[in-house]
């Protein structure tokens, strides 16, 4: 492909994806498809010989979409939303067209400038403390991660560097690896696996703490647990708070856990994967109330801030923890400039800090504070229509895009009841496990999502759980 055709066939692309977006809703959301199908679809082998760029296009549509859940579906209300705008997947064109690798400030100075000041920019809507901001006094700063999961690990490993020593300052004699059969983290029972996966790679012991009736670690509850273990002789050097569960959107108490920390000299991590973006809004920002105790924090623009995949932002208080627990530096990465290199550098890194540069500046701060207050509403018009139906029960506090919701009646039932959804492919939810109760989530996740969508989607679950209810022996 020369430059020509690329104009061309550029043109045809944004075509094709503005129609794809735009007929979205006519797609069945969800595939009806058994594992395996695409592989009877396409050859065993890669062509010998160039093909031709519409044979490709064609199998676009023959292979690929049928095997595709429309997660940018206005019936899409699964697991929390993946994010996305035009800015943003213009912005990743011109990354791609960089294709810089931008492991430090010599490989591509904008690269490594421009995420520091768009994580300052972030930090600074999200209104964190300043010791987060890389561009005052303090000694943060933030980074692009790809996921949560990772942002989660790294804090986990340089928790476990600066534990271990601290440990050895104070008890030279000791080893490593009595201090780390001796470490142990902790986070709520409702956290997300990642978390606990987290704790495997970095060979920690972790433990779940018990949650209140709102599914939310308070301090008591870690403290008793830390209390415990230390008096096991154990080193307590971590917490992983959430704010936004994964199952329900509750939030740790972290205004009380954050001294409790402080005090126990274990390092503060604050998972708001899904809820972090909703701070942008003066009227959610007291859920992040507390942040000043943590030692690290990280959200996902790429969940609710309309920035596409992957786009992770991780603040850390003291960069030092990082650059000390991973500092590499072999003679091919030495350049004159090296203190203005990224302070976190899995080496390869996309310019991925362009998704946030385009999308603020094109949603500005008002537009994209407009977008989480619609998809809050829309989530509590979706309760109102469940509370207002006697056969349903809201099953936790609806604090921003998430409804969780069940038929009263048992599991069973209700798994049923999701089984039907399912199979209609009009609209597609996951489950969860609330105290034991199988429970449904509706989360809302498409940018396109309206009231329409809410009221047809609330049809649709009614129509399917009066066939089931009447199915029931009475
Ligand atoms: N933490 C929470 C609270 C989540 O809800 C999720 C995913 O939904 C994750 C972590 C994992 O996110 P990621 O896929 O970015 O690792």
């Amino acid at each position: 492909m020369d430059a020509a055709e690329f104009r061309r066939r550029g043109k045809e692309m944004v075509d094709y994806v503005a129609d794809y977006l735009e007929n979205i809703e006519q797609r069945p959301v969800y595939p009806d498809l058994e594992p395996g199908y695409l592989r009877s679809l396409i050859p065993t082998e890669a062509p010998l010989e160039p093909e031709s760029y519409e044979e490709i296009m064609h199998d676009v549509e023959r292979v690929i979409m049928p095997g595709i859940t429309h997660w940018h579906s206005p019936n899409f209300f699964a697991y929390f939303p993946a994010a996305s705008s035009y800015p943003a997947m213009l912005a990743d064109m011109l990354c791609g067209a960089i294709g810089c690798i931008g492991f430090s400030w010599a490989a591509s100075p904008a690269c490594t400038e421009l995420e520091t000041v768009m994580l300052d920019w972030l930090g600074k809507m999200l209104h964190l403390p300043e010791s987060f901001i890389a561009g005052t006094h303090g000694h943060g700063g933030g980074v692009i991660q790809g996921t949560a999961s990772e942002a989660t690990l790294i804090s986990l490993l340089a928790a476990r560097c600066k534990a271990i020593r601290r440990v050895l300052a104070t008890d030279p004699k000791t080893s490593e690896a009595d201090i780390l059969s001796k470490l142990v983290a902790y986070t709520s029972e409702q956290a997300h696996s990642s978390v606990e996966r987290a704790a495997l790679i970095g060979a920690i012991m972790m433990r779940k703490v018990p949650t209140d009736e709102d599914y939310s670690v308070r301090e008591e509850m870690l403290r008793k647990m830390v209390e415990e273990d230390k008096a096991a002789g154990l080193i307590p050097f971590y917490f992983c708070a959430t704010l936004g569960t994964t199952p329900s959107c509750a939030f740790d108490r972290i205004m009380e856990l954050g001294p409790l920390c402080n005090k126990e000299n274990m390092w503060m991590h604050i998972d708001a994967a899904y809820a972090g973006s909703a701070f942008i809004c003066p009227e959610f920002r007291p859920l992040l109330n507390g942040i000043e105790y943590a030692d690290s924090f990280n959200f996902n623009p790429h969940k609710w801030l309309l920035v596409n995949f992957d786009c992770s932002a991780m603040w850390v208080k003291e960069r030092t923890d990082i650059i000390g627990a991973f500092k590499m530096e072999p003679l091919y990465l030495k350049h004159e400039n090296q203190e203005s290199d990224h302070f976190i550098s899995p080496l390869g890194r996309r310019f991925r800090s362009l998704k946030l540069w385009f999308v603020f500046r094109m949603y500005g701060l008002k537009g994209l504070q407009a977008h989480i207050r619609k998809q809050v509403a829309l989530a509590k018009e979706f309760e109102s229509l469940v509370r207002a139906d006697k056969r349903f029960e809201i099953c936790a506090e609806v604090v921003l895009g998430l409804v969780c919701f069940r038929l009263k009646g048992s599991n069973d039932l209700n798994q049923t009841l999701l089984k039907r959804i399912t199979k209609s492919r009009e609209l597609h939810l996951v489950p969860c496990q609330l105290s034991g109760r199988f429970v449904l989530r509706f989360a809302i996740c498409a940018r396109t999502t309206e009231s329409r969508h809410i009221q047809q989607a609330w049809r649709h679950i009614t129509q399917l759980a009066f066939e089931l209810l009447q199915e029931q022996p009475h």
